[in-house]
């Protein structure tokens, strides 16, 4: 990918993408969800979080200010790759606050969201993927429309994932590709991308399967010949808290040092 003008916060036209109301040199309507990726991009980092009336202020006083509206622009965001949990998603934020917690496409740039949308769109690669995958998340196994352990009413959604963010690959100068996706459910998809590390490579791997007993490769062939790892109770358990948001697996580890702790 060139480096241009185009990464950096100000437009051809020397206004801030953010502030743009047509594309630089047009008539064209230069849309919200582009205003809104520019501004958060620029303007948040990842961790950070951010009100429906910050958005309003720093958007500017032609943006159609309903909660709604603007709602509605994020989930477009969270379609090209963006992940901003609302209070719904994570206890530990307010009703009205949002966190970024990664970036997806640049949406501002014509270039990129059409790269996206491109590959998003085909069906049959995310068909290709989950073919692959065996139809279960690779994460925690879950396949599609079973229950979560414990949960019998929360059928599980599988959808496409990326092993690294595509922030970070964009980042490299690496390209997306098949390779790079993973079917996840969509509970396993949401957690902050940016803290997770790259996955393993081959020969890593390889060495570490190589020192396992003679009891345990042949315990990881069987899982491996029936697509997934026969979970235990404990491991049910062990799934269903990493899950959970940060302060309630906080609330968790407290509950287990207290009741393993012995009084002597
Ligand atoms: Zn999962």
């Amino acid at each position: 990918m060139n480096a241009s003008a185009d990464d950096g916060p100000i437009a051809p036209n020397g206004t801030p993408w953010w502030e743009l109301t047509v594309h630089p040199g047009t008539n064209k309507r230069f849309g919200q969800e582009r205003r809104l990726s520019a501004w958060l991009w620029f303007n948040k980092r990842i961790g950070e979080t951010f009100t429906m009336n910050e958005l309003r202020d720093a958007l500017g006083p032609n943006i159609v200010g309903t909660s709604e509206h603007l709602n509605r622009r994020l989930r477009t965001l969270r379609e090209v790759g963006w992940a901003i949990p609302s209070y719904k998603d994570d206890g530990s934020l307010k009703p009205d606050e949002y966190r970024l917690q990664s970036r997806g496409a640049r949406y501002w740039l014509d270039e990129d969201r059409k790269a996206y949308k491109r590959f998003k769109a085909s069906a049959r690669i995310r068909r290709k993927v989950m073919d692959r995958d065996g139809w279960r998340c690779v994460i925690c196994g879950i396949a599609s429309n079973e229950s979560y352990p414990g949960e019998p009413d929360e059928a599980a959604r599988l959808t496409v994932g990326h092993r690294v963010p595509q922030e970070r690959l964009r980042a490299r100068g690496a390209a997306d590709n098949i390779d790079n996706w993973r079917t996840e459910c969509a509970r396993c998809n949401e957690p902050v991308r940016d803290e997770i590390p790259d996955p393993h490579q081959y020969d890593e791997v390889l060495v570490q399967v190589r020192r396992l007993s003679r009891g345990n490769k042949q315990t990881m062939l069987n899982w491996l010949q029936k697509g997934e790892r026969t979970r235990s109770e404990l491991d049910r358990a062990y799934d269903q808290v990493r899950t959970l948001t940060h302060n309630e697996r906080e609330h968790i580890r407290t509950y287990l040092q207290s009741s393993t702790s012995k009084s002597s």
